[in-house]
């Protein structure tokens, strides 16, 4: 079994958890460096990536973690994840620190306030059996993707249709939207199987 790591310092650690125990991986909550050195690969959360940004320079994790991006350490991250493994943040905070782990610009609160949160089906490349359940809260996009970035989803219909919400570049996933509070395990499987293949 893959020891997989949640970054534990806020955010819906607890549903990436099960998510990852659901899927056959071993979850372990990382909190310190020692504990980063120690795993297979790192799910970054979603909640509120500016106080993520702050507790990982709290916690001295900051440059170890960007030292195990570059390393080639699989990462995934879900919505303030996403913005945290962007290498160029908009509408952040100036003092915000960002991984650089996929070659991308996201747009932070992208959706705006009139619909800050909202549900859609969606395809996602590389997943069989339908659609994805996609639940977006206060979520990003990616306003630019680089040249070895693939797309993985669009918001398929309305006033943002085309916007990029799922991306993997390498053994790095993004997502603008919750995985892992829908009982939908394929994205977390996606990730699972990329850090077995590690
Ligand atoms: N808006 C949050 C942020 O900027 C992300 C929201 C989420 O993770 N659901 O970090």
């Amino acid at each position: 079994r893959p020891t997989i790591g949640v970054l534990a310092l806020q955010g819906d650690v607890r549903e990436h958890v099960a998510a990852l125990e659901q899927c056959g991986a071993e979850p372990v909550l990382v909190r310190r460096a020692s504990e980063l050195a120690a795993v297979d690969g790192l799910v970054l959360p979603g909640g509120e990536s500016t106080a993520i940004s702050k507790l990982l320079e709290a916690f001295e994790l900051l440059e170890p973690l960007r030292a195990r991006l570059r390393d080639g350490m699989p990462a995934f991250g879900s919505c303030a994840g996403m913005i945290l493994l962007a290498s160029e943040v908009l509408d952040t905070r100036p003092d915000a620190k960002h991984l650089s782990g996929i070659d991308m610009t996201v747009r932070r609160n992208a959706f705006g306030r009139q619909v800050d949160s909202f549900e859609t089906d969606l395809e996602f490349a590389g997943l069989a059996d339908g659609p994805v359940r996609a639940v977006f809260i206060r979520a990003p996009w990616v306003e630019r993707a680089g040249a070895d970035v693939e797309v993985l989803a669009t918001v398929p219909s309305g006033p943002f249709e085309g916007r990029i919400v799922a991306v993997r570049q390498g053994k790095v996933l993004a997502t603008s939207f919750h995985p892992e509070v829908t009982g939908d395990l394929r994205v977390h499987r996606m990730f699972v199987d990329l850090v077995r293949a590690a």
